[in-house]
């Protein structure tokens, strides 16, 4: 059938994550694109899930989600941000933050109605945006430094801003954003009357002693932002779906609507589960934090080492690395043909971008992996 998609969606095809996972498979390569650690995560969540499923809680949970995670959610905020959030009113568990971002959307924009964000910008939201009918207003952040800077932020508002769906720390390029951009972002918000939508999966994964900041624990901003996080990323298990957003009761009433028509509910034995994860000592979390790091360095000194100019990232799970220095004019050329020259995938970082220009010839490696993977990618590589 001609044109089965609607028109709206028509431009996004096959997810770049699915794309070039499948490259891997094909070409037997080592696959530094899709996002997702190949290491087990904590042994006490993993035996929690077993055991929720060995007592039988395989029936459709609470449409917010089941009361001892949304519990878990609350006491997290609080402790460690300080923010106090009702379980039973301000907290929703939905299937990854893939659906508390599409909800969000959905909820809270009409047809015609825009909403600013970062760009590069994570593959799920121009997509979502455009499921809403909305507008999506790219506000370019370039390297070296991809900070935030007033006057292209400034430019991307207009009378029909609705939403600013914000990323931090930020997935591609790692950055932490600043108290100084925050409040920023927090001003405009305020002064367009925009709810801020603020996607922190990688909250739990940032390097070297900086901070995260959730923009919701600015003055006054609590009111006014939804903020998301993900167990795919804290603990390890991105294929267990659990995600959740915390704010205001009448912003979460508006979410929990759309989402009991989206997945109705989801993950039913692994939300305890992410209960007993939110519950460890924070050593747990730090130690987690610390290993990444330490990934990070060692594919960031190979990749350096084999002659790719790497920028370095503050958090997450990506390095981005330009590929100019063996030839490359075309990320997206020099990643589809790097499985067949080495065996190895990355993601071209110009797909997160609506101008490809600055990171034209940038590729996205994920450091989420074994040691021993790590080596054999650049071992790999340096045949290039
Ligand atoms: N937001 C960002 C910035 C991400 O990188 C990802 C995926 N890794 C998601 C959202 C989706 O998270 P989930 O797998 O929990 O749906
Ligand atoms: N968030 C992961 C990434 O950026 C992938 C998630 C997905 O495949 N949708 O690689």
């Amino acid at each position: 059938m001609d044109h089965a998609l609607v028109q709206r969606m028509r431009r996004f095809g096959t997810t770049i994550f699915a794309e070039m996972s499948a490259l891997a498979t094909r070409t037997n390569s080592v696959n530094l694109g899709q996002g997702f650690p190949d290491y087990p995560g904590p042994g006490v969540v993993l035996d929690a899930a077993v055991e929720a499923i060995r007592a039988g809680r395989n029936q459709y949970p609470p449409g917010r989600g089941v009361p001892e995670l949304r519990q878990a959610i609350a006491d997290h905020q609080r402790d460690r941000y300080d923010l106090e959030v009702d379980p039973d009113t301000d907290v929703l568990v939905t299937v990854g933050a893939t659906e508390a971002i599409a909800a969000s959307i959905l909820a809270l924009c009409e047809p015609g109605d825009e909403v600013v964000v970062l760009d590069p910008t994570y593959d799920s939201y121009d997509a979502t945006i455009a499921l809403a009918g909305g507008i999506a207003r790219h506000v370019p952040l370039v390297p070296p430094d991809f900070a935030l800077r007033r006057e292209v932020f400034e430019a991307a508002f207009s009378e029909r801003t609705r939403v600013i769906l914000l990323n931090t720390p930020h997935n591609p390029t790692g950055r932490v954003l600043t108290r100084a951009e925050l409040t920023m972002v927090a001003e405009l918000a305020v002064r367009h009357d925009a709810v801020v939508v603020s996607d922190e999966v990688y909250e739990h994964l940032v390097f070297d002693s900086r901070q995260h900041i959730p923009i919701a624990t600015l003055p006054g901003m609590a009111e006014r932002t939804l903020t998301i996080g993900s167990a795919g990323k804290t603990f390890s298990v991105t294929g267990w779906k659990v995600g959740w957003v915390s704010g205001p009761a009448d912003l979460i009433g508006a979410l929990t609507t759309v989402k009991q028509f989206l997945t109705f509910v989801g993950s039913g034995p692994f939300q305890p589960a992410v209960a007993t994860g939110l519950r460890l000592p924070r050593a747990e979390f730090e130690q987690q934090a610390k290993e990444l790091a330490r990934r990070r360095d060692l594919l960031r000194d190979g990749l350096t080492d084999v002659g790719f100019h790497v920028l370095d990232a503050e958090s997450g799970y990506f390095l981005l690395a330009d590929a100019a220095p063996f030839g490359a004019t075309d990320g997206l050329d020099f990643c589809l043909s790097l499985p067949e020259r080495v065996g190895v995938v990355g993601i071209p970082a110009r797909v997160f971008c609506e101008d490809p220009e600055p990171l034209r010839t940038y590729v996205r490696f994920a450091f989420c992996k074994r040691e021993d993977v790590l080596d054999e990618a650049l071992s790999r590589l340096r045949r290039l």
